[in-house]
């Protein structure tokens, strides 16, 4: 298919001050879209100036969220601007479609548009330490049906966003609220999909446990509330007498990326032991109080690692690791970060640089 590119005839002013960038508001002059429509395939692959779109108030995802998307970053190095596994990222795109109707896009042209568009977008990827360019692909259905089927009109476009460094003040441990009433998925559900409806059916959970002062919601799984599932919207591992155990991917949970390189990482540069097990929650108590509970951390793309110092479930709360970062904790982070931005030689081929 033919890539065309319309640039934009004025250029916003890029952010001054990137340590107050945040994340996700400020969005740079281009993005990629592209349509689909059924008998037709996708087609009009275009890089054009970042604007509004314009949408029926009929238009299916509004109404019934078949909706799909990615998140990815690309990082500021030496040797030019780094990708960390994107093809891994389009390919959980098209796992995220299948279960949701959605046509399956080619994955490698879809990465050819990205390094097109980030080519044009370069001087958009902040340069300050821990900063990046946040990537968000994404697929909605846009026929203007009110009927309950699935579309035969896609749009399909990728944004960009510069976003501040996740820890302005250091790796602080988190507090998380074990959720015992709202449940996040199912098997056989839409847990191991991004989809948007996932989100909004986790914001009540999530406004209840910031309100009481929790920074994330770890769930349970969704039929006896026994099982840990995830965190917020990360993966979770715990370190318990020596070995990682993480929840195995059985339907309801998000198959990370990041999840995948620590696990990697961890066996083979750490000679960590890794078990993908069920583990309920009652067990990861029982072994905080028997002294078997050495660190507990969620991953993800925003955060990387992300070490958790507390928990709460019903009415007992633990302290994990003295409410303080693990070793092994950080060194995840030091060396996924060191791989992301080019200080620590990549053995794995993860890394793209444009
Ligand atoms: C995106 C996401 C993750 C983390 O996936 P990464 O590929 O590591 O960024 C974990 N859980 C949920 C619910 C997510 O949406």
């Amino acid at each position: 298919m033919n890539l065309e590119i319309v640039r934009a005839k004025d250029l916003k002013l890029k952010p001054k001050d990137e340590t107050k960038l945040g994340f996700g508001r400020i969005f740079t002059d281009h993005m990629f879209s592209m349509q689909y429509k059924t008998g037709k395939g996708w087609y009009d692959a275009k890089i054009r100036p970042y604007e509004n779109f314009s949408l029926s108030p009929a238009c299916m995802v509004l109404h019934y969220s078949q909706t799909i998307f990615e998140g990815l970053k690309a990082y500021d190095t030496d040797a030019g601007i780094n990708l960390f596994r994107p093809w891994d990222n389009f390919k959980r795109l098209n796992v995220s479609g299948k279960r949701m109707c959605i046509p399956e896009i080619d994955e490698k042209f879809a990465l050819e548009c990205l390094i097109e568009l980030l080519g044009i977008e370069k001087d958009w990827v902040p340069k300050t330490e821990g900063t990046s360019l946040y990537i968000r692909p994404t697929i909605i259905a846009t026929d203007p049906f009110l009927g309950v089927k699935e579309g035969d009109e896609y749009l399909f476009f990728i944004i960009l966003t510069p976003v501040g460094a996740y820890y302005a003040s250091g790796l602080e441990p988190v507090n998380i609220y074990v959720e015992d009433e709202y449940v996040r998925s199912v098997i056989g559900g839409t847990g191991f999909t991004k989809t948007g409806g996932n989100y909004a059916a986790s914001l009540a959970a999530g406004k209840y446990a910031h309100d009481k002062g929790f920074s994330q919601v770890l769930w349970l799984d969704g039929v006896e509330k026994k099982y840990v599932e995830e965190v917020g919207s990360m993966n979770i591992f715990f370190k318990i007498r020596g070995e990682l155990l993480t929840p195995p991917l059985m339907g309801s949970i998000l198959p990370g990326i990041t999840r995948d390189s620590v696990i990697k990482l961890s066996r083979d540069m750490f000679g960590v032991n890794v078990r993908e097990e069920r583990i309920s929650i009652a067990d990861i108590f029982e072994e905080n109080a028997s002294g078997g509970l050495e660190e507990v951390f969620g991953t993800g793309t925003a955060a990387v690692v992300s070490p958790v110092g507390g928990m709460t479930w019903e009415d007992k709360s633990i302290k994990v690791s003295g409410g303080k970062m693990g070793d092994l904790t950080a060194k995840l982070y030091d060396t996924l970060t060191g791989i992301q931005y080019g200080k620590i030689k990549d053995p794995f081929g993860w890394i793209k640089t444009l």
